[in-house]
């Protein structure tokens, strides 16, 4: 008998007559002979609403509060989805993180998952039932609700797989899959049948939104295969796995951007050791997340440093490095949110030599301006101008993954 674990997001799960489908779904795979444990997201919206609440009453919510508010949505959809199962004559159960200890630690709103105790999961699907468990959330060790992040329960779900060393861990949602771009920029973007879980690390890093990067990684960690498919349909999806040979004779299995980063730039640093450490240690501390760093060679003796953060962060990040540009004596600073990234990423890049130079030609014939590089094995990513982002993910999707091969 196999073990299946289920994960239906927040649009799957918006409203009851969706939640009804899901339960003929889950059914359906019960029917099949399998076990089955479902893990499910809060409905659609509902995480956003509650967020919204806890603002109303306080500018910067107590993390400990806000993480006990905003894993009752998933407490609810959890519920309704069991209800909906049983409805249909089916036992079900459903379990609340804490009630098989999802333990995690101690860091509200972004907290990882350390262990699961599958003992009363594995009880209950012994006793026949379909197991329904509240993804996004666990505790502590001293029993505080944690939840993981924005898009947590795509981890909950992988994780869960992993601790039951289920068969497939299946990625319900409201795509078909992962495309090799965004279909509403570049309408010839298509399904792909097959990612390794290196490029699906990539691409989540890059801009892609379909799985929380965390899940994947922890996918990879305990070679998990995910299937990414759509909750409205039957069609296979998107089969997230561990690379083979086959897959390396593609050279970009995508492209994919974030609008979310802005750009600081420090003019005319002076060129001395322990300077770098003295700008990114405030920023560090202040746990701002820095994405792309380039700093040029120095000839006159300073150098202009430049960095991208999260739109989010930028502004907290602008005032730590007006203080420390101040007390090292740089010129000043330039800052620039109108910015995007674009990436290509395929595993193929690392046999084959020529891509980035390709990448670089194609923008250049377009006309387009790169203002940053950076580079991972089977990654290449630049900084443009936020206006030609749609246009820069059109021409590289159409050369690489249209015509496909030839550098
Ligand atoms: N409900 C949470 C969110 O909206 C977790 C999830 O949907 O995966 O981020
Ligand atoms: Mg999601």
């Amino acid at each position: 008998m196999a073990l299946v674990v289920q994960k239906y997001g927040g649009t799957s799960v918006g409203t009851v007559e969706r939640i009804k489908n899901v339960a003929k779904k889950v059914m359906a795979a019960k029917q099949r002979g399998n076990e089955v444990v479902v893990v499910v997201s809060a409905m659609a919206g509902e995480t956003n609403r509650l967020l919204a609440l806890a603002q109303q009453i306080s500018e910067l919510p107590d993390e400990r509060e806000r993480d006990v508010l905003l894993a009752s949505g998933e407490q609810v959809s959890s519920s309704l989805l069991s209800l909906a199962i049983k409805d249909l004559g089916q036992p079900a159960r459903s379990f609340l993180g804490h009630q098989v200890r999802i333990e995690t630690d101690k860091a509200y709103g972004k907290a990882r998952i350390k262990s699961i105790d599958s003992t009363r999961i594995k009880r209950a699907l012994k006793a026949g039932e379909i197991v329904v468990v509240a993804g996004f959330q666990g505790v502590d060790e001293e029993d505080n609700i944690t939840t993981l992040g924005r898009g947590g329960s795509d981890t909950s779900a992988v994780a869960m797989a992993a601790a039951l060393q289920a068969n497939v861990c299946e990625i319900y949602t409201d795509v078909e899959g992962v495309f090799t771009t965004d279909p509403g920029i570049c309408p010839k973007a298509r399904k792909l049948d097959r990612i390794s879980y290196e490029e699906m690390i990539e691409m989540a890093s890059t801009g892609a939104k379909v799985l929380q990067i965390r899940s994947v990684e922890l996918a990879k960690n305990f070679a998990v295969p995910v299937h990414v498919r759509s909750s409205f349909s039957e069609a296979e999806g998107t089969w997230v796995i561990e690379e083979d040979k086959s897959m390396d004779s593609v050279l970009v299995s995508g492209v994919t951007y974030d609008k979310d980063e802005a750009k600081i730039t420090l003019l005319k640093v002076p060129d001395r050791p322990g300077l770098a450490a003295q700008i990114f240690s405030p920023i560090a501390e202040a746990h701002i997340v820095v994405d792309m760093i380039i700093q040029n060679a120095s000839e006159d003796g300073t150098t202009d440093l430049t960095f991208t953060v999260s739109k989010a962060d930028y502004k907290k990040a602008i005032s730590l490095v007006e203080k420390t540009a101040s007390a090292i004596q740089a010129k000043g600073i330039k800052v620039d949110p109108n910015i995007a990234k674009v990436s290509i990423v395929g595993v193929g890049m690392r046999t084959h030599a020529g891509v980035a130079a390709k990448m670089f030609r194609v923008l250049a014939r377009e006309g387009i301006n790169i203002e940053m590089i950076s580079t991972s094995e089977i990654k290449i990513s630049v900084v443009i101008g936020e206006k030609q982002m749609e246009r820069a993910v059109r021409v590289l999707h159409e050369e690489f993954i249209e015509k496909q091969g030839n550098l």
